[in-house]
């Protein structure tokens, strides 16, 4: 577990909705888990699609839902929607106030500032104590596109950005971090006078490195809690590596209290991949399947690919409890690369051969894996629900059977001793 740093802590949702809490360390509070948010992609003012949308996000694990809410038809249809939905709604207010304002009459549970747009302090006001009659927080979300005020670029490029500059922050973009750290305490600032502390901070870029310097800075100078987020990240294919290089450089030291990734796709993808980020880095217990399989190689006889992704998608609605399965495509690594698995498949010479807790319970055909693994997966829970198994608690030696044969291609790794023929799949030596 990596430690983190301690934040003030805010809270976000309601009796309804239940109460998610984003950071903590300080004021007597202990840290939440690291939460997942998500956006919708269609208009909210479009209310059945929108809720439907909120809807399947919430039940792909999303911990908060953001909806944008550019024009008043959005905001009017904000209380239907909060009827028809059970996870904390953020209202995200680009351009005028007074959205922010009807969003907190409708009950949204958060507003989302954009300080490069909405910058007039009596209307910062007018938002602040709107939410804090209602007691709800604010994120106050300074992005690299909207913070450059144009008309005195130059200017303030060359007074803030020579501390950073000198001080090697932010590397090539150390001016553009000296606007942003600037902006933010000037936005910040109001909120104090107004003693509202109900407040976490975001400062998103599209550059992962740039993303990773601007929040070790923003961290070192705010106690609020961090939302981090690359934005613009792209589509999923290059926006995965994008995002989960800067939130996992800053996950790991600490920084960060939730997260949004954000794809141009389905964002269940940004919900689903935000959190196996947290389960990969001990953030978050895991609740449903933890899927091993191998990326295969000149070894492979059966569909492995198909296969894992048919698993995958069945046992992410099957599966409640976190299970570990192993999809290994023959037994010359298989049973080494899935040790600790519950349950398991090596496949091979079209078959597979299925695995509980190191006992051998199936030998079935190809086109048989994937429901007997699925019959089998759904077995063990119900026995771990029952009390009758307990998850990675063997200890079981396996012989692991050779399906490729002895002319297979493994088997003269095996004949020369590289492999040993009779490997021990160990589940959960410690
Ligand atoms: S498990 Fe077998 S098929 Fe899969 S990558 Fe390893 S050696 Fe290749």
């Amino acid at each position: 577990m990596f430690p983190r740093k301690p934040t003030r802590q805010i809270r976000v949702g309601n009796e309804k909705t239940g109460v998610v809490l984003i950071g903590g360390g300080l004021a007597g509070t202990e840290p939440a888990p690291v939460s997942v948010q998500t956006m919708t992609a269609g208009y909210t003012y479009e209310i059945d699609r929108c809720v439907a949308e909120i809807n399947r996000l919430a039940a792909a694990g999303a911990d908060i839902v953001r909806v944008a809410v550019p024009e008043r038809k959005d905001t009017a249809a904000l209380r239907e929607i909060l009827d028809q939905t059970s996870v904390p709604i953020v209202a995200d207010v680009h351009f005028h106030f007074k959205r922010a304002l009807e969003a907190v009459e409708a009950g949204v549970h958060k507003i989302r500032l954009n300080p490069g747009n909405i910058q007039d302090r009596d209307q910062v006001n007018a938002v602040i104590d709107a939410c804090k009659d209602a007691q709800i927080p604010i994120r106050v979300g300074v992005n690299e596109g909207s913070i450059i005020e144009r008309k005195d670029k130059e200017k303030r490029k060359q007074e803030l950005g020579a501390y950073f500059e000198k001080n090697l922050i932010g590397g090539r973009h150390a001016h553009l971090l000296g606007l942003i750290i600037a902006k933010l305490e000037e936005y910040m600032d109001i909120f104090r006078e107004r003693d509202f502390a109900d407040v976490s901070i975001s400062c998103k870029s599209m550059d992962a490195a740039f993303t990773i310097a601007a929040y070790q800075e923003v961290s070192k100078r705010f106690d609020e809690p961090l939302h981090l987020g690359v934005t613009h990240a792209g589509p999923r294919e290059t926006g995965a590596i994008r995002s989960i290089a800067a939130l996992s450089g800053l996950l790991t030291q600490g920084i960060g209290d939730t997260v949004r990734i954000s794809y141009a796709s389905d964002p269940v993808y940004e919900v689903e991949d935000g959190l196996e980020l947290m389960y990969s880095l001990g953030l978050r217990e895991r609740t449903g399947i933890d899927l091993i399989a191998c990326p295969t190689c000149g070894r492979i006889q059966v569909d492995l690919f198909t296969l894992v992704q048919n698993v995958r998608t069945k046992l992410a609605s099957d599966i409640t409890i976190p299970m570990k399965v192993a999809v290994m495509g023959c037994v010359v690594n298989g049973p080494g690369e899935a040790e600790g698995a519950d349950v398991a498949v090596f496949a091979g010479d079209k078959k597979g051969i299925i695995y509980v807790q190191g006992e051998r319970v199936a030998n079935v055909p190809e086109a048989e894996i994937l429901d007997r693994l699925l019959a089998e997966c759904t077995e063990f829970q119900r026995r771990v629900l029952a009390g009758e198994a307990t998850l990675g608690e063997k200890v079981v030696e396996i012989v692991p059977p050779d399906p490729i044969g002895e002319l297979g291609s493994g088997f003269e790794k095996i004949a020369k001793g590289d492999v040993e023929k009779s490997t021990s799949l160990t589940i959960n030596k410690s």
